[in-house]
């Protein structure tokens, strides 16, 4: 929370006006005790009623400023505390972006998201409270005292009899509700994944008719949320009720002790009448204090989450001085790599090691599961090496900036991945300024111009939100088509031609082969058909090389390729192949 506050920072001036309008409440709110006790004393017990007018239109004066203070209190308050969650949620935007995908896996998506929304919320709520309290309340309760006894202090007895009630209930309510808070910021996390997760499965559960289960699943998440916030809640409601008796008791105590004394006469009425106020004031200001000592643990656990969130440190940073690049254009070297997930038994990934050379296709295969995706993503640095490098244009990707490096590689990633906007928006993802001119000729080489000329707005037609409208095959040629436009140095093909049918593949692969022509090109795939032709053939099984090389040559040396080979193709198709 502490180091949270820095975000305060920007709203000096709203603060330093909280801070002098909570002192301009508390004069008044201390200010009309002693006014009244002064009308008792000066004007009723001596019939002056002029006195009684003058220092009652004072009252009303004085309590109009202490109103007026209170309503710019809470505003600038407001400002302060919305301006502040403002810029934390703008804080860890700018920090997710620099996650890598290993954070990613660390903490989940559904996390994130409760974290800047409902998680900063929190934190706004009782900042607002706070800065409301904080200085009021102290003030209040130490000059309140002084006041009080200075009006009289053997009543002052009731007060100290009283307050260790008060801050026992207070200290017991604070030890139980404090952890429930925290436990209920982890259950709407829980709620918010199997939300996010049923959400995202739409279809899959429909059609395996599982909504029965994920409704059981999701309710079950909500009535610990619900349970957990009625707990917490009937505790905090004990808590007006217990205040408001121990307030009434006192006030019937000063009553009783005072007019005992008023009546023997060593009591003024007036001090009586202003010391009860004076009562009220403390023991409310107490309650005050009491109130931001349960809320502070609130925003505790929403800050601690927030705060883990800005702590991690990304695996993946842009190193101080990065080499910058000669004059090799698309060099790809895989140095003995080896690489395992985050918490994985084995590695994703066991000494790899191959040249992608310019002007040449390096095609990788392999089973599911083979690591083929691990392998390219680390060539736009999305996980780090756990030991050897990954070489581009001869320089370490560690040693380059995230941007000089990504602008090399054209990626288009095995789960194609559109975003809301104009088909055009979308390309331009590829190449800011990409001209009309540019986008035609991208789409038409991923082949996917034949499908938008049928759209009604040909490439102004919108995509919905997670690319729903076009289908799978679709979604995987405009992904193609803004890896193109970017023109870079080397392509990766994560599996994107699995979604294409056997002609569209082929026609593809015919078109970009002109495009492509001096840059590395790399492609993972599981077909035959899409591979065979390869300058250069690496297959993959569990995480190793089990074969570099041709296609005739790997069907002789490598076991692993001839079965893949043999279970895709006939004999004569294959009989043909190796000629
Ligand atoms: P392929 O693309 O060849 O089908 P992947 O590279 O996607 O295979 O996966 C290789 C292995 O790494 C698999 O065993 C998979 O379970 C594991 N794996 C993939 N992604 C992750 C991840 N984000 N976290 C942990 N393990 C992963
Ligand atoms: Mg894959």
């Amino acid at each position: 929370m502490i180091k949270l506050l820095r975000y305060l920072k920007p709203y000096k001036w709203p603060l330093i006006a909280v801070i002098l309008l909570a002192i301009g409440q508390s004069v008044a709110n201390l200010y009309l005790p002693t006014l009244m006790s002064n009308i008792v004393t000066n004007g009723i017990a001596k019939f002056d009623t002029a006195y009684i007018w003058r220092t009652g239109i004072w009252m009303v004066l004085v309590t109009f400023g202490g109103v007026v203070c209170a309503i710019l209190g809470i505003y600038y308050a407001s400002q302060v505390a919305v301006g502040m969650t403002k810029l934390i949620r703008a804080a860890l935007f700018d920090k997710v972006q620099l996650f890598s995908l290993n954070e990613f896996d660390q903490v989940s998506t559904a996390s994130l998201i409760t974290r800047t929304t409902n998680d900063t919320t929190q934190i706004q709520q009782v900042m607002v409270m706070i800065l409301n309290l904080f200085v009021t309340a102290p003030i209040t309760l130490v000059v309140g005292v002084i006041l009080a006894l200075n009006q009289d202090v053997e009543l002052s007895w009731v007060l100290i009899a009283i307050l260790p009630f008060l801050v026992g209930t207070i200290v017991f309510l604070l030890i139980k509700a404090v952890p429930l808070f925290t436990k209920m910021q982890v259950k709407l996390d829980k709620l918010n994944l199997i939300l996010d997760e049923n959400l995202q499965g739409v279809r899959v559960i429909r059609a395996f008719d599982r909504i029965k289960h994920e409704e059981k699943r999701f309710d079950d998440a909500n009535i610990e949320v619900t349970n957990l916030a009625i707990t917490v809640n009937q505790l905090i409601s004990v808590m007006m009720p217990v205040m408001m008796f121990l307030m009434n008791i006192s006030s019937l105590a000063i009553i009783w002790f005072g007019s005992l004394r008023v009546a023997a006469g060593t009591l003024d009425i007036g001090a009586m009448f202003a010391f009860l106020q004076y009562a009220i004031q403390i023991l409310l200001s107490v309650l005050f204090v009491a109130i931001v000592f349960i809320t502070i643990p609130r925003a505790e656990a929403s800050a601690k989450r927030i705060q883990e969130v800005m702590d991690i440190d990304p695996d993946i940073s842009d190193p101080k001085k990065p080499e910058k690049g000669g004059k090799i254009k698309g060099h790809v070297e895989f140095r003995n790599v080896t690489f395992s997930y985050h918490g994985a038994e084995k590695p994703a990934l066991e000494n790899i090691s191959f040249v992608a050379a310019p002007g040449k296709v390096t095609a990788i295969i392999g089973g599911t599961g083979s690591g083929k995706s691990t392998l390219v993503n680390l060539i736009p640095r999305f996980y780090d090496v756990e030991s050897g490098a990954v070489l581009v244009d001869k320089i370490d990707v560690r040693k380059m900036t995230q941007a000089a490096l990504r602008e090399k590689i054209g990626l288009v990633p095995q789960k194609a991945i559109l975003f809301a906007g104009s088909i055009k928006d979308n390309l331009r993802f590829g190449k800011e300024n990409a001209t009309d001119k540019e986008m035609k000729r991208a789409v038409e080489i991923a082949q996917a111009s034949e499908f938008i000329e049928k759209m009604p707005e040909k490439m102004d037609s919108v995509i919905a939100q997670g690319g729903t409208n076009v289908s799978g095959g679709q979604k995987q040629r405009l992904s193609i088509a803004r890896a193109l436009i970017r023109k870079p140095e080397i392509y990766v093909f994560d599996d994107t031609f699995s979604a294409l049918d056997f002609k569209t593949d082929a026609k593809l692969r015919m078109a970009l082969k002109s495009e492509t022509k001096n840059a590395t090109v790399l492609i993972v795939a599981q077909r035959v058909s899409t591979v065979i032709d390869a300058d250069q053939i690496i297959v993959l099984d569990e995480g190793r090389i089990v074969g570099i090389g041709v296609h005739k040559n790997l069907m002789k040396s490598c076991k692993v390729y001839a079965d893949i080979v043999s279970s895709q193709l006939s004999p004569s198709e294959i009989a043909k192949e190796s000629v």
